[in-house]
């Protein structure tokens, strides 16, 4: 079934594909016809179990994860990975890559473990690139980096070698591209962006970084013990694991994430040329850092601001104002915002620029808005 309701171009929590949201609605009420809700099933039950290691399976084949890394579910957000990866991992010092709104925040936590040290910041441009980075091999104990500026609308394309454990906050670009896990040592996302609803947080983790832990820790804080209980420790979040897995089957049978970029990359493209085309807007980002999952753009002339969120709003497109720091509009194009949403978005932008253009004297406007 297609798309019916909105255009929903919101950030996070975000658009699932229609049948996702259908086969949840319905396991809501009588799951798999066992006559009980998924919400009031057993985390311990044989069926929880398998739509928990089916959910680790999927991620696992989606993203071709080797075997000698492990997939946990925790919850507390992304935002817990920010103090959870520099309280296990951090011993003389931690490196950051500043690229926005998330990174610091992931820096502000780390400072409350031990040395952090800030290895590039785009700070200067309100974060409108991502900073060069010289690879080179150097004493830390890992580099944090932020794959997807969802705020900024940057994206990075090239990873930094710096000789230490590679740590990635993927929350909002994951399963979005293709990438080599080998690449990274963890790799972290709140589900609520490209995988799932709110309350989910995944992480990739390489057993050998996992085994580099050697102190005690709190069990909620302690990364072992979710490996060593298949993330059942405690009550996991049910229902985001169980619409997670849904969103990975219906990822699984369409395309898989080879086949989801090349539309992601399809549909960034369509709504870039329209900003860089049209003369009543300009993109944010450095051409070379685009984001294909976050694009951030700016009215030319401010008092068309508004107005253009308001004949967008009209048009049945939601959530494309810009986060307060950047200002300005943001279109979020993640996996299953279709191709027609973003067509549908440059059509808008079209008719605003006949709308607002200076129309020579005397001629009469055709448009009424
Ligand atoms: C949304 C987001 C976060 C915060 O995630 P929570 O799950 O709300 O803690 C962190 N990093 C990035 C890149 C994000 O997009």
């Amino acid at each position: 079934m297609e798309n019916i309701k909105k255009h929903n171009f919101g950030a996070g929590p975000c658009i699932l594909p229609q049948s996702v949201l259908e086969e949840a609605a319905s396991a809501v009420v009588n799951w798999n016809n066992i006559d009980l809700s998924i919400l009031e099933v057993s985390h311990r039950s044989p069926e929880f179990e398998s739509v928990i290691s089916r959910t680790g399976l999927l991620v696992r084949e989606l993203l071709k994860v080797p075997e000698d890394y492990t997939v946990l579910f925790m919850q507390g957000g992304a935002s817990t990975q920010f103090s959870m990866i520099p309280q296990s991992f951090l011993k003389t010092k931690g490196l950051y890559l500043d690229t926005g709104y998330f990174a610091q925040k992931a820096i502000k936590e780390a400072l409350f473990f031990g040395d952090t040290e800030i290895i590039a910041s785009s700070a200067d441009k309100n974060y409108n690139y991502i900073p060069d980075i010289q690879s080179h091999h150097t004493n830390a104990d890992y580099l944090h980096i932020t794959s997807n500026n969802t705020i900024e609308g940057t994206e990075i394309f090239n990873w930094p070698d710096m000789g230490v454990p590679l740590i990635c906050d993927m929350s909002s670009d994951i399963f979005s591209r293709e990438i080599r896990i080998r690449d990274f040592d963890l790799i972290y996302a709140g589900a609520q962006k490209n995988m799932g609803p709110a309350g989910m947080t995944m992480v990739i983790v390489k057993n050998k970084l996992l085994d580099s832990i050697d102190k005690p820790l709190p069990s909620m804080s302690d990364y072992r013990v979710y490996r060593d209980n298949q993330s059942l420790y405690n009550t996991p979040p049910v229902f985001s694991i169980y619409v997670s897995m849904l969103n990975l089957l219906w990822l699984k049978n369409n395309g898989g994430v080879s086949g989801i970029e090349k539309q992601n990359i399809k549909k960034a493209k369509l709504l870039y040329a329209e900003i860089d085309r049209n003369t009543l807007f300009r993109g944010n980002a450095a051409i070379a850092h685009r984001s294909r999952m976050n694009v951030t753009f700016q009215a030319v002339e401010p008092t068309h601001e508004q107005e253009f969120l308001d004949f967008a709003a009209k048009r049945g497109m939601i959530g494309i104002k810009g986060y307060r720091t950047v200002g300005g509009f943001r279109a979020s194009l993640y996996n299953a915002l279709s191709l027609q949403s973003v067509q549908a978005l440059v059509k808008t932008m079209q008719e605003f620029e006949i709308l607002r253009q200076p129309k020579p004297v005397g001629a009469e406007s055709e448009i009424v808005y």
